[in-house]
């Protein structure tokens, strides 16, 4: 990360920003009392009375209402909470012809929210548009940079996290992009990188709350195919960062090319964006009659939800293509759990919010695979299309709670 002009973390001993963290963990879950935080995290309530006082002073926490229950003669019990307004994230997630950018509190409540449409748009020109859009969007809700924690970045592909580049972004750019250092320069702000689906999966796990997700694999589906592995509530990454190309996983050997370069990928056999391509190949009056219909007889007005609606009419051949995808993203489910034995599978992706669908993969991997407890392992995500969430989480994540609430 740049240099920065921070508050008072910048000068704070790694033990401190270390007990922060720990007491901001223990806030992250709800309200809770100086004295129950000193038991959790095991610091003499002394010490953590120090640590509070001076969060409080700072303004990360705050205190809240008081416990009915009265200790002593005049005296009750203060719950102390995780001050939701002391700062601003900003969350932006970039995809193929998307972009989406959002303002939201600690909470990770957005308060502002945009989409937009890149395709056609040069590498300079997207970075440019996040600049404009962001500057735009502080100006309006009248927040000033020193109120601002920092902006997450989401972004298809590899990406350097450490160093805030995006080294391939699949259908995006084809070389390297110094995400961090172009938008920090832009906005003077602190800027994170990671790969969207990875930062999805954070955000995935903090709006759950949820302790079995802290052991997952989060698998997003859509034009592409993405993945990312939590293990005790960190992102597994790999050693050269690549962990987690559950698209890129080889399903036929004489398949197609992908797009990485190599031949048969689950996301050439199994994504929308592969469904989409053979039911234009195929397409004719004849074969596909409903979608035809659908359509209006032109192929170029094909897309995921007029596939859908034909194959919920019954179009036998898109059938037959819908069941082999199924197929295909159900094999590749059967050896990504076989390999990290997760507890959860969560599946993002607008077609898994029908529950019919979920249905059909559990039943694939029930099918190929030989698993303890399934169908209870598998669920749909609970977020929804506003994806710059996965930035605002990582932002947060790692220069609030990461750096003691600095
Ligand atoms: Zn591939």
């Amino acid at each position: 990360m740049n240099e920065m002009k921070r508050s008072s973390g910048a000068n704070m001993s790694d033990v401190k920003i270390n007990n922060r963290t720990l007491i901001l963990n223990q806030l992250k879950e709800g309200k809770k009392s100086r004295k129950d935080i000193a038991e959790k995290i095991k610091l003499t309530p002394a010490s953590v009375t120090i640590l509070v006082n001076e969060m409080i002073q700072d303004g990360c926490i705050r205190e809240t209402g008081q416990m009915e229950e009265t200790l002593r003669v005049g005296r009750k019990k203060v719950f102390i909470e995780i001050n939701k307004h002391y700062k601003y994230a900003i969350g932006v997630n970039i995809e193929p012809g998307t972009l989406s950018i959002g303002i939201s509190n600690l909470k990770l409540e957005l308060v502002e929210y945009k989409d937009i449409d890149i395709n056609g748009m040069s590498v300079n020109q997207v970075m440019k548009t996040i600049i404009e859009i962001t500057m735009e969007m502080l100006w309006n809700m009248n927040i000033s940079k020193n109120d601002v924690l920092g902006v997450g970045v989401g972004i298809v592909g590899i990406v350097d996290s450490k160093k805030g580049i995006s080294k391939r972004a699949y259908g995006l750019w084809k070389t390297p992009v110094d995400i961090e250092g172009i938008l920090s320069d832009g906005l003077k702000l602190p800027v994170v990188v990671e790969n969207n689906v990875r930062a999805l999966a954070l955000a995935e796990m903090e709006l759950t709350k949820n302790k079995d997700i802290e052991n997952m694999v989060f698998i997003k589906y859509g034009p592409g195919i993405g993945s990312a592995t939590i293990t005790n509530k960190e992102i597994y990454k790999g050693t050269y960062n690549n962990a987690g190309e559950l698209g890129h996983m080889i399903m036929d050997i004489s398949g197609k090319e992908c797009k990485c370069g190599q031949r048969g990928c689950l996301e050439t056999v199994a994504s929308t964006r592969a469904i989409i391509q053979d039911m234009k190949n195929a397409f004719s009056k004849e074969v596909l009659p409903i979608l035809y219909k659908l359509v209006e007889g032109n192929k170029e007005n094909i897309d995921e939800a007029a596939i859908m609606e034909a194959y919920k009419l019954g179009e036998t051949e898109i059938v037959k293509e819908i069941n082999k995808v199924w197929e295909y993203l159900g094999i590749g489910m059967v050896n990504m759990i076989k390999l990290f034995d997760p507890y959860k599978i969560v599946i993002y992706g607008e077609l898994f919010k029908d529950e019919e669908f979920l249905d059909k993969i559990v039943h694939e991997i029930e099918k190929y695979g030989n698993f303890d407890n399934i169908t209870n392992r598998i669920q749909a995500s609970i977020l929804d299309n506003k994806r710059c969430i996965g930035g605002v989480v990582l932002v947060v994540t790692e220069l609030f709670y990461k750096k003691g609430g600095a």
